[in-house]
């Protein structure tokens, strides 16, 4: 059983014992108040039983609804909402038709019982919001919330019994109350089901984790879009981004990484759909390492003292830019093969001519990593070396 069953169980449990002891208040004392916190129970029960079964069921696609029965839970959710109003109007006109007893019967026993629902009731948050904070699961802190309030109005009814002891007519009055916390939870209910029967965003917090998570990735270059949405207590996540990458192949790499990075991050999340291309670019940055002269290709790529940078307009092929950088890192003692290699990254490095393999070494791994195309070349003149490869662009 997970956590979130456990707790759906126990509340149904706790909600149980609060019905059965509430109504045989009801019985002995006669007390509206008590009697509209009765129903009140009652309808938690069948909220918490809606949540167990949505749980249950709701996991299981079929051929006829391929994305889940997720939406029975807000379905069932509408209905209960619709109940907890029927129930709401009775109590409310009970008070104004004026049929009922002034002063509660048994108002020593009924206070006593009173007490234990609200020790019961309060137990029982605390234990909710306890898991709820263990789990980092926001539903459960919510029903720890709901039960505080559960046990608020058990408060108002005991707080009227004592005035009714004292001969003071409170008990419809609780019973206002009461129901005006019925209502509250109703309203909550309703507009909470109905958004998710239509469709309505995921919650700004989850969208804005998402977002996170999706612009941590050095490889993403822009969202170009992002939609989630819940059914039931799970959620779905549509992403369309553009990648740094080249092949598909890698692109799908990225997108599956992130897929999982979100489905861990995020709770109850379904499935994540991302749609991505590869990046268009407007322009191309080429380097190659340059020996002390300037001109002469250098053999090395970490100790290389200068690297020509040329960066190239992809729609004409025309020449934007094209310097000599110093490489501040050929004199450094460790690594300095993958500090290049940033460093160029960095400049917007696409291409890189060299003459000798990078490939097993830390640099190599750098660059293809972050899709740079590494081409080797047996020119010795940097212009010759530039010019051959820009012609096969
Ligand atoms: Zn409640």
């Amino acid at each position: 059983m997970e956590a979130s069953e456990k707790t759906a169980f126990l509340s149904i449990l706790t909600n149980v014992v609060l019905v059965v002891i509430k109504s045989t208040l009801v019985i002995l004392s006669g007390s509206l108040a008590i009697k509209a916190d009765a129903i009140h129970s009652l309808t938690d029960v069948v909220s918490s039983a809606i949540v167990l079964i949505g749980i249950k069921i709701s996991k299981r696609p079929s051929r006829s609804f391929p994305y889940g029965l997720y939406k029975i839970e807000n379905l069932v959710a509408l209905g209960t909402a619709f109940l907890i109003v029927v129930a709401g109007y009775e109590i409310v006109e009970e008070v104004f038709a004026g049929r009922i007893r002034i002063l509660p019967s048994h108002i020593p026993l009924a206070a006593g019982g009173t007490s234990i629902a609200i020790v019961v009731t309060w137990l029982f948050s605390r234990y909710a919001l306890k898991k709820g904070h263990e789990t980092g699961s926001p539903s459960l802190v919510a029903d720890a919330r709901h039960v505080w309030t559960d046990m608020l109005s058990s408060v108002v009814i005991l707080i009227s019994l004592l005035g009714s002891a004292f001969g003071f007519a409170l008990d419809r009055y609780a019973a206002l109350i009461v129901v005006a916390f019925i209502g509250k939870a109703a309203i909550h209910i309703f507009l909470d089901a109905v958004r998710v029967l239509l469709d309505a965003s995921l919650d700004y917090e989850s969208l804005n984790r998402i977002r996170e998570i999706v612009t941590a990735d050095s490889r993403v270059v822009k969202i170009n879009e992002m939609r989630a949405r819940n059914a039931g207590r799970y959620k779905f996540v549509e992403l369309d981004l553009i990648l740094r990458v080249k092949e598909l192949k890698k692109g799908h790499m990225v997108a599956e990484e992130i897929k999982q990075r979100i489905k861990c991050d995020l709770e109850n999340v379904d499935h994540v759909v991302i749609h991505y291309e590869p990046q268009k670019k407007d322009y191309i940055t080429l380097s190659v390492p340059l020996s002390e002269d300037r001109r002469t290709v250098s053999e090395h790529f970490g100790e290389a003292p200068f690297f020509r940078v040329l960066i190239q307009r992809t729609r004409d092929g025309v020449v934007t830019a094209d310097s000599i950088l110093t490489n501040s890192y050929s004199q450094e003692e460790k690594a300095k093969g993958i500090k290049v290699a940033n460093w160029l990254l960095k400049e917007g490095l696409d291409v890189l001519i060299v003459r000798k393999d990078l490939t097993g070494k830390g640099a190599g791994f750098a660059l293809g990593n972050a899709d740079v195309e590494i081409l080797i070349t047996r020119e010795i003149d940097a212009d010759k070396a530039l010019a051959s490869v820009r012609a096969e662009l």
